[in-house]
């Protein structure tokens, strides 16, 4: 128990909330029930994404009854990695989890991130060994993304790893000040070094409602992930040229020989078409990735709040830092 300190309070708990009202319930119970058994003191910290269903009010009234609870509320939905940051920016323990409230990552698990903690470990993540009632669509998307992201980037993100993870005070601290807009929270976590270890877990099926993460958000997150932390597709576009002027002036020899034996090589319009085609394409493909960067390198320049908060928790006091 050497981890915990007087001040703050030992874990705090960080939910990010998006259209969640049926789950919510059962998962504060839980929430409550695991880490009343390992005997700390908690927080929870309930981020409410600008939820329509009726969410914001039960949190209100969550927080209301129990004093632990916490409640974030957005002006309107940001997305799932800002209301995890607003979660860490203000959250108070000696160690956070970051948790999703649809009850896919089961509370129980928090023992087992704990049990390392105390260990000595300051990240601690949870890998899905399994993963229960998901579409083979999200399943093969999923881990796809995991295996690109794993090869193409330099920071060595573990395979099928979300954001349920066990975060040290130090390394909130460190992620607090790391204000970047477009975020991959598991791929700064594993940036920023520090003692990391892996806990495995069963994935559950989602308690109720659907996934608030359509293809559209996906691929957003996907490009997120790899522009955060790639410079591979900027690069793309230089090996390509490399290569299409190395064919090129390959084929400038041959077309002499071809032409000076009496060949009539490379006749016809088609040729220079497709030529031209292929390489207006692959320019436009290049231009469109530049885009891409440039697009984010536009939003940091604007330096705007990276998340508006509406209500913030009445119990706010100064952060432990
Ligand atoms: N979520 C959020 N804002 C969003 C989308 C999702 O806060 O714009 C929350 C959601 O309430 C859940 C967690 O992020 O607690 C994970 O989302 P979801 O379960 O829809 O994703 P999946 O598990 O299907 O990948
Ligand atoms: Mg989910």
């Amino acid at each position: 128990m050497d981890k915990i300190v007087k001040s703050g309070v030992d874990v705090s708990v960080i939910a990010p909330v998006y259209n969640e009202v049926q789950s919510l319930p059962e998962f504060y119970r839980r929430i409550k029930q695991v880490l009343e058994e390992l005997g700390l003191s908690w927080e929870l910290l309930l981020v409410d994404d600008g939820s329509t269903d009726g969410s914001t009010e039960l949190i209100r009234q969550l927080a209301r009854e129990d004093r632990r609870v916490r409640p974030l509320i957005f002006a309107r939905n940001f997305g799932h990695q800002l209301a995890v940051t607003a979660g860490l920016d203000h959250c108070r323990g000696c160690a956070a989890i970051i948790i999703d409230s649809d009850l896919q990552d089961p509370p129980e698990v928090m023992t087992d991130l704990i049990a390392k903690w105390r260990e000595g470990y300051e990240i601690v993540y949870a890998v899905r060994a399994e993963r229960e009632g998901e579409s083979w669509f999200k399943l093969f998307t999923a881990s796809l993304f995991y295996r690109l992201i794993y090869r193409i980037t330099d920071v060595k993100i573990p395979l099928d790893t979300g954001d349920f993870r066990l975060l040290d005070r130090q390394v909130v601290n460190v992620l607090r000040r790391m204000r970047e807009r477009h975020r991959f929270l598991r791929g700064m976590s594993v940036w920023v070094g520090f003692r990391q270890t892996g806990v495995q877990y069963r994935r559950a099926a989602r308690f109720a409602g659907r996934t608030k993460y359509p293809l559209r958000k996906m691929i957003k997150f996907a490009s997120d992930a790899i522009t955060s932390f790639s410079y591979l597709p900027l690069q793309l576009a230089t090996y390509l040229g490399f290569a299409a002027a190395g064919l090129s002036i390959l084929a400038i020899p041959v077309v002499i020989i071809l032409r000076q034996s009496g060949m009539q090589a490379f006749l016809g319009q088609a040729t220079t078409l497709i030529a031209v085609l292929f390489l207006g394409g692959v320019q436009l493909i290049s231009l469109g990735i530049l885009g891409e960067y440039v697009g984010r390198l536009y939003d940091e320049a604007k330096g705007r709040p990276l998340y508006i908060l509406r209500e913030e928790t009445d119990q706010s006091e100064p952060d432990p830092t």
